[in-house]
């Protein structure tokens, strides 16, 4: 039918889950994201693994 229940938005953030830098870890949730003023967006990450937070 064409029709979809899933945001965009949550899969374009599914798909683009990081690594953790720190442990390598695929087990990361994203805390927060904003405008980088430059025409991207900045993503805080939190790995759940090891607890290290990054941007990118
Ligand atoms: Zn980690």
């Amino acid at each position: 039918m064409g029709t979809t229940y899933v945001s965009e938005d949550e899969l374009d953030e599914y798909l683009a889950a990081p690594d953790c830098p720190q442990c390598g870890s695929d087990n990361v949730e994203l805390l927060d994201s904003y405008p980088d003023g430059m025409g991207g967006t900045v993503r805080v990450w939190i790995c759940r693994l090891c607890g290290h937070t990054w941007t990118e």
